[in-house]
């Protein structure tokens, strides 16, 4: 059995890691029969805002495997990532996003967009911005009904083709946020230099809210930042009540989490939409 050794000298491939590079060999091949198999499937998990209003649905792909069961997103989109699957893929999402954006219409429920999730990959590949502006058009969807969630890795990796790609977004009403944002670059200078409407406030300083006084700090500190920067910001991951006051006491404009709701299924969402619109009409009367 060949062994590459690295720049360093160590082994690449421990004995476990080729193991697990044949079952990510083998994970790749399954997905690239998934769309046609009909096993992926979105799930949307709303965003509500200061009060408690749903303002926007994250678009959040899942798959089905025949024997595999549900494997989740973290397990496979970073596979994918690493050919054109990705860009399959992400098609998929766009058209199935944008029908559920229709069937929302079609229900009369109203939200402010659809966020949905773009690979650097996908947005890096130059035709993008076109490309999905001929899917709304043709969809008869409008722009601003869509919010696109990169990653600052997404955005930086390829800054040039990123900026043109996201002016020529923004100027047809195509809004961008920032996901996951704190755990990529440390560089800050380019919130100055490209056009953004929100930062998502990644989950895992959500999650330490409370902890300490630091990571309380770091919190106040980047929602200051962003409307100092006049960017919205989301907080993602609120899992507790501890954590929602303390954002809305920090003047946090948006929240995701299981405290509000996991990712639902189509039609699950439109029935809590329509609950919370009755909930919302109730506590005015
Ligand atoms: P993300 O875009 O940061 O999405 C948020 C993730 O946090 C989702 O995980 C969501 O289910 C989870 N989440 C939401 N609220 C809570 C909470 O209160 N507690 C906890 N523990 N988790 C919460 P999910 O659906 O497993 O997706 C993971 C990642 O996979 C996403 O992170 C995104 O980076 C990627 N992803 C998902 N769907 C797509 C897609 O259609 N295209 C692309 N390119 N990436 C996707
Ligand atoms: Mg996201
Ligand atoms: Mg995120
Ligand atoms: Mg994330």
């Amino acid at each position: 059995r060949v062994k590459e050794k690295g720049r360093d000298g160590y082994l690449l491939y421990s004995e476990g890691m080729e193991e697990s590079a044949h079952h990510s060999l083998h994970i790749k091949s399954e997905l690239s029969e998934a769309i046609a198999l009909n096993q992926l499937s979105l799930v949307y998990q709303p965003i509500v805002d200061r009060n408690g209003k749903v303002v926007c649905a994250e678009a959040l792909l899942r798959w089905q495997h025949h024997e595999m069961g549900n494997i989740p997103p973290s397990k496979f989109i970073p596979l994918a990532e690493g050919s054109s699957l990705i860009e399959e893929l992400g098609d998929w999402v766009l058209h199935e996003s944008c029908n559920f954006i229709n069937q929302l219409k079609a229900k009369h429920v109203s939200l402010d967009a659809v966020a949905i999730n773009v690979s650097a990959r996908q947005f890096n590949q130059g035709e993008f911005a076109s490309s999905l502006l001929k899917v709304i058009s043709d969809l008869g969807i409008k722009a601003s009904s869509i919010e696109l969630e990169l990653t600052e890795y997404a955005l930086l990796s390829n800054l040039d083709v990123a900026k043109q790609a996201m002016e020529q977004l923004k100027r047809a009403g195509i809004s961008i946020a920032v996901d996951d944002f704190g755990t990529g670059y440390s560089s800050l200078s380019y919130l100055q230099s490209i056009p953004l409407s929100r930062l998502k406030l990644d989950a895992t300083f959500v999650s330490k809210i409370g902890e300490n006084n630091s990571s309380n700090a770091i919190v106040k500190a980047i929602i200051d930042m962003a409307h100092g920067l006049n960017l919205q910001i989301v907080a993602e991951g609120v899992e507790t009540q501890e954590q929602y006051d303390f954002l809305l006491k920090n003047q946090c404009d948006t929240f995701q989490g299981y405290l509000f709701s996991r990712p639902l299924k189509e039609a699950d969402f439109i029935e809590y939409i329509e609950h919370s619109q009755i909930g919302s009409l109730k506590s005015v009367s």
